[in-house]
């Protein structure tokens, strides 16, 4: 019986010969596939993750995934790559072997180019701290290095170790110390960002973000982005003295900072940000809260003891408990 398509050749599977039984066959794909390749470490990223082992295997199974089969109802396909190398190798190809339901088989070669960008990866980035996104500059309102700095640097690093560590860019690059301040670097913006808002949302500050292209990378542009975070130079226990006497900063808060008269021990309650403006002398850096004995109390005033001298005075105010923490100050207690 002859072919019922061409009616030349003999037929040899439902009426067709092996020509036209495997004519309606068609196998698509994308001449060329883009490939980030790490140079330092040869990681490969496809799509948005990257893989350091079976890679040649992660890239057929990324090429099988975007190979177009068509016409074969009734038969069956199976994809099977030559060997290659990730590192060496500009091109991979594969055989795509279809056979009809009577054992017949017809392959079908492809060959797909590997346009590979070079780009470090997540990994090496970290090592080498070398990757940043982001930069948050973190400042004293004095202009100038203090511990409060350092304070807040620490509360950066215990925030970023806290984030969903999802996306592999999430790490701190390399923090740098400067003589007004800390760097701490990110890999990722929006970690920055993040810390940032956190940081800034707890205290009396002020941020500013500014962004520079710095090039491209993967075909985008790749900006840069700085946090440019000043806090308050102030801590508790400061002592400053301004126009209507010195104080002692009690406690700071996002909005209002509670200050201490030294001479008159009564409280003066400021906005925060009105300390930004350093229109103040500061006398001591921070002086340390020191424990006392009580030793007799009510409800107006306590009677307490210093360890360290015996010496014994009396306190305005409502206490509890057999010992209390003070500030002592040019003789007096608050
Ligand atoms: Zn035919
Ligand atoms: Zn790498």
């Amino acid at each position: 019986m002859k072919c019922i398509i061409c009616g030349e050749r003999d037929s040899v599977e439902r009426g067709l010969c092996e020509d036209c039984l495997f004519k309606s066959v068609s196998v698509t794909f994308d001449a060329s596939e883009d490939i980030v390749i790490c140079p330092k470490c040869g990681g490969i990223k496809i799509g948005k993750r990257w893989h350091y082992r079976n890679k040649e295997r992660e890239m057929q199974k990324r090429i099988e995934s975007k190979i177009n089969l068509r016409g074969i109802e009734g038969k069956t396909a199976s994809v099977s790559f030559n060997d290659f190398d990730m590192a060496a190798d500009d091109k991979i190809e594969f055989e795509a072997e279809i056979e009809s339901s009577s054992g017949l088989k017809h392959t079908f070669p492809g060959e797909i180019h590997l346009k590979k960008l070079l780009n470090s990866c997540p990994e090496c980035n970290k090592k080498t701290g070398s990757y940043y996104e982001a930069i948050i500059q973190i400042r004293s309102s004095f202009g100038e290095y203090d511990s409060s700095i350092e304070e807040v640097v620490s509360e950066a690093i215990a925030i970023e170790n806290n984030l969903e560590k999802d996306h592999s860019n999430s790490f701190i690059s390399k923090i740098e110390k400067k003589p007004e301040g800390i760097d701490v670097y990110l890999g990722r913006k929006t970690d920055a960002a993040q810390i940032a808002k956190a940081i800034t949302d707890r205290r009396p500050s002020s941020l500013i973000v500014t962004k520079s292209l710095v090039g491209r990378r993967e075909g985008e542009d790749f900006n840069r982005y700085t946090y440019g975070i000043r806090i308050l130079g102030l801590t508790d226990g400061s002592v400053i003295s301004m126009r209507d006497g010195t104080f002692i900063v009690k406690a700071i808060h996002k909005e209002n900072t509670r200050l201490l008269n030294t001479e008159t021990g009564k409280e003066k309650i400021v906005k925060s940000e009105t300390l930004f403006r350093n229109d103040y002398r500061v006398v001591e850096r921070k002086i340390q809260k020191r424990k006392f004995i009580v030793l007799s109390r009510n409800d107006k005033e306590a009677e307490v003891m210093d360890p360290e001298n015996f010496k014994v005075s009396t306190i305005r105010g409502k206490f509890s408990g057999n010992e209390i923490e003070l500030y002592s100050y040019e003789g007096h207690l608050y």
